[in-house]
């Protein structure tokens, strides 16, 4: 039996996650209390969601692999309408890239902090993603470097 820092009830071990940090290998808060504080804080900080779900890997891991295979790999644009300003990037799962800047607005590998500012100030309906090219990692990556140099991008050469 463990005591739930939460509602101070003793409850079995079965009514708390696991967290390998503890020493006992439990939350210190049982499973109803954590669920009860997500949905609070869901509520309160609508805002954060994504950085919350960004901690959910094992949840994210399973969208990815679902999207993976969808657009597969390759060469993207995204384009600011009211400015035309645009932002040039490669990605080995373009659905997924895409939901990352223009639904979640987070990219956790590849966090353009000044498109993301910009989506946010702009809103999301004034920008537009558009495939460039589908092609394997390696030649996305490449034709990925040979577009900014050409084109100079204002969201890849001012963000760096
Ligand atoms: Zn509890």
């Amino acid at each position: 039996m463990k005591n739930c820092i939460g509602c101070n009830k003793s409850l079995t071990s079965d009514q708390f996650s696991k967290r390998s940090a503890s020493k006992d290998g439990l939350q210190d808060k049982c499973k109803v209390c954590n669920k009860a504080d997500n949905a609070k804080f869901r509520k309160e900080k609508p805002e954060y969601i994504n950085e919350w779900r960004v901690g959910k890997t094992d949840v994210l891991i399973a969208i990815n692999r679902k999207y993976q295979s969808k657009w597969g790999s390759g060469v993207y644009k995204i384009t600011n309408l009211l400015t035309n300003q645009i932002y040039i990037g490669s990605s080995k799962a373009l659905l997924r890239r895409r939901n990352e800047h223009m639904e979640q607005f987070s990219s956790k590998n590849n966090t353009n902090k000044l498109l993301l500012q910009d989506i946010l100030i702009y809103g999301r309906d004034n920008f537009i993603f558009e495939i460039i090219k589908q092609c394997p990692v390696k030649e996305a990556r490449e034709l990925e470097a040979k577009l900014i140099k050409k084109l100079q991008p204002h969201y890849n050469i001012k963000w760096k």
